[in-house]
């Protein structure tokens, strides 16, 4: 008790939150707008399953995104190329109903209302002692609702997306943004987050300290200030 009353007298006043499978069970929301639009389009007709639907469009999502975030594809053409590019793998060439589909899943998904476990309760906590904003990689027009319709957006004072700042981290310049946005020094400041390179590497070559989310207990080689494996477990540092 000693050890944790003397780690807490830190210097942190804002903590900086990513949104996607830290806060928001992105997984989780993800599998259920899929089977909404599965359903909703009887794509039973093109595919064997639904998990074979879900698994094809994670493949083309992550790929296309990695395009997406390296420039080399606008946001609106990755809405539609991926589910294009999910329908032509089992032989289904149909840019309209890909274009209606990615339209779909972008309506749908950011209601859905799954969050990580443990989020609201150490968002309750925090939020008591420290600022709390969120820095995310995604779409603004996405990510809000998100926030609002699981109820945790009052938790935040700054929410600010790449689509706003101009820059995906790990770029420093996404971190700057928002620490300036939020009127936060780097050494008053942490960011937590599930990706160990947008996140977690991104803010320690930016110069802020880190909390590493990391539920799955993957190994790894970089430093990090602190490390959990559930997001309650932050309550023993801050
Ligand atoms: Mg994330």
């Amino acid at each position: 008790m000693i050890l944790n009353f003397f780690f807490k007298h830190n210097a942190y006043k804002h903590v900086f939150f990513d949104l996607d499978r830290t806060l928001w069970d992105f997984e989780q929301n993800m599998r259920d707008a899929l089977k909404d639009i599965f359903f909703e389009h009887q794509l039973d007709t093109v595919f064997p399953d639904l998990p074979t639907f879900i698994n094809t469009f994670n493949q083309k999502n992550n790929y296309l995104w990695d395009k997406y975030l390296k420039g080399e594809m606008t946001k609106e053409v990755l809405r539609y190329k991926r589910f294009e590019a999910t329908l032509e793998d089992y032989g289904l060439v149909n840019p309209r109903l890909a274009k209606t589909i990615g339209e779909e899943y972008l309506n749908v998904m950011p209601l859905k209302t799954t969050l990580i476990p443990g989020s609201r309760e150490i968002l309750e906590y925090l939020s008591e002692r420290y600022k709390l904003h969120v820095i995310s990689n995604g779409f603004q027009e996405v990510q809000l609702p998100k926030l609002q319709r699981s109820h945790i957006a009052k938790y935040f004072q700054w929410i600010v997306t790449s689509e706003q700042s101009g820059y995906h981290k790990p770029d420093a310049r996404a971190f700057a943004y928002a620490l300036s946005k939020a009127n936060a020094r780097k050494d008053e400041s942490i960011m937590v987050g599930d990706d160990l390179e947008i996140d977690i590497a991104g803010a320690k070559k930016f110069g802020m300290d880190q909390i590493y989310f990391n539920p799955s207990k993957t190994p790894h080689r970089i430093k990090v200030t602190f490390e959990v494996r559930d997001l309650r477990e932050i309550k023993e540092y801050l």
